[in-house]
């Protein structure tokens, strides 16, 4: 496994440090002061370490793959287009009721559900693949009938979507 690093000097450092991120980037600390080379002989030293953990990350799926995104404005409309198919298609067996479908622009949830209804949804949905849409709208639509995550919650999931494990662990691998 090949991999690039970044040194960062700092003016309190004393010494170097390795720093390897869930993301797979590398980050070098040096005190300001240290030739680069020096920094570059210690990667080269911890060169076997660094790839073990890089190979940890990446085996445990922690290296998540990333999604190119439009922007919420050209994208909003057919992101509530395609809620609206997906909800109205799965509704058809749950048949709850709900208040207003609302389309958001949000950097850490998928989707939600309110106390009044209203259930809410990231536009980045528009770019997931098909099966993780449609455990994001199921999983909204069952909070309807089940306002937590209990076994009747997940068993209501179920229902619809058999396989929602697995399409949930995929899922959980997306960072936003
Ligand atoms: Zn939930």
């Amino acid at each position: 496994m090949e991999f690039n690093y970044q040194i960062k000097k700092s003016r309190i450092a004393r010494r170097l440090k390795i720093t390897i991120h869930h993301d797979g980037r590398v980050v070098v600390t040096s005190p300001f002061y240290l030739p680069a080379i020096l920094a570059r002989k210690f990667v080269d030293k911890k060169s076997d370490w660094i790839r073990k953990k890089l190979e940890f990350f990446a085996r445990k799926k922690l290296i998540a793959p990333e999604i190119k995104v439009g922007s919420f404005r050209k994208n909003k409309e057919a992101a509530r287009a395609l809620v609206l198919a997906r909800v109205a298609h799965f509704n058809q067996f749950y048949n709850f009721r709900f208040q207003k479908i609302f389309i958001k622009n949000q950097k850490t949830v998928w989707g939600s559900c309110s106390r009044k209804g209203n259930l809410n949804f990231n536009y980045k949905i528009l770019f997931l693949p098909k099966n993780l849409q449609d455990y994001i709208i199921v999983h909204e639509l069952c909070h309807l009938g089940e306002m937590n995550h209990s076994s009747k919650f997940w068993a209501l999931v179920e229902k619809t979507l058999p396989d929602y494990l697995v399409v949930r662990k995929n899922l959980k691998r997306r960072i936003l």
